[in-house]
């Protein structure tokens, strides 16, 4: 007999755990399961940029009583170009801002929220397959750490289990979506450093762009764009810096031992459909979008606070009017963050192949940006994140 639960999450990333703490606000039981260990879902390097609405929804759900303590207030954000930086001052135009809060930090305090409620969330518990989207009754088909069978029936399945999940194929077939890909991927760096500026700094230089970012008094975040083909280890720690150094002319970086490096490709993509039946998709499992806007996992709390309201009206009023439109809803800001992304990455990257007047296009397009009040508010708007839905 398959276990029983009201909403079976897949993924213990910030979408699935968001959402089952959203949840149980509202006194709906969920179940989380998750193919890796708690230890790996804390430990796995990746977003830092929280737009404000996220923060508000952390410290005003109780999901993250850190963010606001731990995490780092930023006002603006740098961006740079040939030899000039122009600030672009979020609170300034917007009245708005962003927190850098790692999301394995996030995803502490949401495992920790969820262990200490008593909810169930199981580690090393693996979706094979989504069964029956269309009827009522939606199954989870998993296996556990031990190769044991598991079987959830629900009244809704959530795939919030990444772009590389298994949930995508039951709502939409393996390759239902809009995709773009890019000619470049970021090579990222972990560093023993003190921060070399006190924001971040987005660099269109002649090599190249980088992202001088930050973690924490004592490590820094860094990414310069590579080709998507290179290896981690193709470059000595000598040749990183002088890389890097030469992408930010006018700041010294500080350099220190370098202690991680990844290769990370971009990419876009939009499901075709977010929703079959009752199985929807959250997250990255519905879209990709590349990092340059910092908006991956922005939307994935945009995408939970939508449907933890037509969960609710669907479960607790039987009334299923916001759930059937919650893929379009949805829609509107992820193409918004899309377009976004896409922009801001088109804007500061140098295009393989690029011609003298592909580059001086580009350096005009970028004055347009930074010299013009508008331009500046334009970036601020889309990058601080706009406005959520009140959650309850
Ligand atoms: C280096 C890097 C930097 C980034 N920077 C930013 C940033 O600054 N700001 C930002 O907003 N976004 C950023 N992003 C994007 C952001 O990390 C993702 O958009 C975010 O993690 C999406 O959350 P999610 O919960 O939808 O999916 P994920 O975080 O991918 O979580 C999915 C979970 O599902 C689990 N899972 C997968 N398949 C199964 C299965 N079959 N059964 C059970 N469990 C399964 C996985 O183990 C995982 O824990 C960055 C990403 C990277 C890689």
């Amino acid at each position: 007999m398959p276990e029983r639960t009201r909403v079976a999450v897949i993924g213990a990333g910030p979408a699935g755990l968001l959402l089952s703490h959203l949840l149980a606000r509202h006194g709906i039981e969920s179940v989380v399961l998750d193919s890796r260990s708690r230890e790996q879902i804390e430990t796995t390097v990746r977003a830092g940029v929280l737009e404000q609405g996220t923060v508000e929804v952390l410290d005003r759900t109780g999901a993250s009583d850190r963010v606001l303590t731990a995490g780092q207030k930023h006002e603006g954000i740098e961006i740079r170009f040939g030899d000039e930086g122009h600030r672009i001052d979020f609170t300034g135009t917007v009245g708005r801002a962003v927190w850098l809060y790692p999301q394995h930090e996030v995803l502490k305090d949401l495992v920790a929220a969820r262990l200490a409620a008593g909810q169930d969330l199981r580690f090393q518990v693996t979706a094979r397959r989504v069964e029956d989207a269309g009827t009522d009754r939606p199954r989870v088909l998993a296996e556990d750490a031990e190769g044991d069978p598991v079987e959830i029936e629900a009244d809704v399945v959530v795939g919030a289990d990444g772009s590389r999940g298994v949930t995508r194929e039951a709502v939409t077939g393996a390759h239902g979506g809009y995709f773009r890909e890019y000619p470049f991927a970021w090579f990222g760096v972990l560093c023993e450093a003190p921060p070399s500026a006190e924001e971040l700094i987005y660099s269109n230089s002649p090599n190249g762009f980088a992202l001088i970012s930050r973690r924490s008094a004592g490590v820094q975040r860094m990414y310069f764009q590579c080709d998507p083909a290179t290896d981690t280890g193709a470059y000595t720690e000598e040749r990183l810096w002088e890389i890097l150094q030469s992408r930010v002319p006018g700041t010294t970086l500080r350099e220190g031992r370098i202690f991680q490096r990844d290769v990370l490709r971009f990419r876009s993509f939009v499901a075709h459909e977010m929703r079959r039946g009752r199985v929807v998709l959250v997250g990255d499992a519905a879209h990709t979008v590349p990092p340059t806007g910092a908006k991956g996992m922005n939307l994935a709390v945009a995408d939970v606070v939508l449907l933890t309201e037509a969960l609710r009206a669907l479960l607790l009023d039987r009334d299923e009017t916001l759930f059937d439109a919650f893929p379009a809803t949805a829609r509107r800001r992820i193409w918004k963050a899309q377009h976004f992304s896409w922009w801001m990455t088109n804007l500061l990257h140098l295009q393989p192949g690029a011609s003298d007047f592909d580059r001086l296009r580009q350096i005009g397009e970028l004055r347009t940006v930074v010299e013009s009040d508008h331009g500046r508010a334009h970036l601020a708007e889309a990058y601080t994140g706009w406005p959520l839905p009140a959650v309850r």
